[in-house]
């Protein structure tokens, strides 16, 4: 008998007869002599409908209520699945985030998992039943609810899929897999049957949002191979798990974008040792974290001060944007910086493959398909593994579309 691990998603139970269809499906899997935990997050929608509530409640909600009001919307879709596997006759249970032994740090809205306290699901699996629990959510040690950032379902999953030591965690959404870009935004994008656990957690982070990064990053540190199918579809799916030789050999796997951060740059701040230091201490300090940085080579003298300056650039998450301006602002005269602008007006485009490590010239043929649409880049980094480049956001589709026909994705 096998123990498999089960998540549905907010789109895949966005209604009460969807909840049903996919409690059939679950129950099936059960009938065929599986021992079966599911995962359900919100219907969708649900979660934002709860944080603009909150938000009308308050200006700025506190976390701990925040949380203890998010935590519903997954408690809700858990009874209704267990209620729907109920009316086939089957003795289903639904369980939160705490009485399934989900325990987190104290983080509210982005709390990690810190242990899981499998006993009692345990027992209600080795009593024959099917056990559903509500996803995103746990506890800290003293009992206060907490969730575990957006799209956490997906981390709920695998870290159950681990504890229970389960034979597959299985992942159910919109798409029939992970495709080499975004559906939605390509309809050239290619389903591919595998995907290793780097190259999925890299357009994961880069905005591919079909898998929460940290579920990813936990099922690379576990070695649990996650299989990503769509709930209302039969298909294989995908399977993401470690790299091997039979994974496709391309030098670029696929494509991510993210609209989702802002850029900062210091006008003429003074070139000297310690500048950047001093910088991102300031944004650091405040808990933003950083992710692209560039700055000019310095070949300018103030005529004023006959110092060298240059400019320096960088980005932040969307949501850390008009605080880490102000604090730019405030500090502007300490930092030596004559001026500073922002933008929220862009998108990150990224390449993904582990090929790349072997493979030169990737970067200049993604300059040259971009600049073939016209599209200036204003920031690029890269790893051992990806591409990046900071774009105008109103080019990104252009620029997905570009780059997946530039290197050929569409093809196996
Ligand atoms: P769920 O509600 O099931 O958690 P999400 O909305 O979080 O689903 O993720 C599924 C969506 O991710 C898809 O509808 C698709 O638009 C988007 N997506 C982005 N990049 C990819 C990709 N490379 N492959 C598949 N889907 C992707
Ligand atoms: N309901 C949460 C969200 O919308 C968690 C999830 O769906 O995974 O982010
Ligand atoms: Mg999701």
């Amino acid at each position: 008998m096998s123990l498999i691990v089960q998540k549905y998603g907010g789109s895949s139970v966005a209604t009460p007869e969807l909840i049903r269809q996919v409690a059939r499906r679950a129950l099936d899997a059960k009938n065929q002599g599986h021992q079966i935990v599911v995962v359900l997050s919100a219907m969708k929608g649900e979660t934002d409908r709860l944080l603009a509530l909150a938000s009308r409640m308050h200006p700025q909600p506190s976390p701990r209520e925040v949380d203890q009001l998010l935590a519903t919307g997954e408690l809700t879709t858990a009874s209704l699945f267990a209620l729907a596997c109920q009316t086939y006759g089957e003795r289903a249970k639904s369980f939160s985030g705490l009485q399934a032994g989900i325990q987190t740090d104290n983080r509210h809205q982005r709390a990690r998992i810190v242990n899981i306290d499998a006993a009692r699901l345990r027992s209600e699996l080795a009593k024959g039943r099917l056990v559903a629990v509500a996803g995103f959510q746990g506890a800290t040690a003293g009992g206060d609810v907490t969730t575990l950032g957006r799209g956490g379902s997906d981390t709920t999953a695998v870290a159950l899929a681990v504890a229970l030591k389960a034979d597959a965690c299985e992942i159910y959404t919109d798409v029939e897999g992970i495709y080499t870009t975004d559906p939605g935004v390509c309809d050239r994008a290619r389903k591919m049957d595998r995907i290793s656990f780097e190259e999925m957690m890299e357009l994961a982070s880069l905005g591919a949002k079909v898998m929460e990064i940290r579920s990813v990053e936990f099922a690379m540190n576990y070695n649990m191979p996650i299989h990503v199918r769509h709930a209302h579809l039969p298909g294989a799916g995908t399977l993401i798990c470690e790299e091997d030789t039979d994974m496709e050999k391309k030098p670029v796997v696929g494509v991510a974008y993210s609209k989702n951060e802002a850029r900062i740059t210091l006008l003429k701040v003074s070139d000297q040792p310690g500048t950047a230091a001093k910088i991102l201490g300031i944004i650091s300090a405040s808990g933003i974290v950083v992710d692209m940085i560039i700055q000019n080579q310095s070949a300018n003298i103030d005529p004023n001060s006959g110092e060298p300056h240059t400019d320096f650039s960088f980005t932040v998450p969307l949501s850390d944007y008009p605080k880490a301006l102000e604090l730019m602002r405030d500090t502007a005269a300490e930092i030596g910086a004559e001026r500073i602008v922002g933008t929220d007006n862009i998108a990150k485009i990224s390449l993904v493959g582990v090929g790349m490590r072997n493979h030169a010239g990737v970067a200049a043929q993604m300059f040259q398909a971009l600049a073939r649409e016209g599209i200036n880049i204003s920031l690029i980094s890269t790893s051992e593994i990806k591409i990046s480049c900071i774009i105008e956001k109103k080019y990104t589709e252009l620029a997905v579309r570009a780059l997946h026909d530039a290197f050929e994705l569409h093809q196996a």
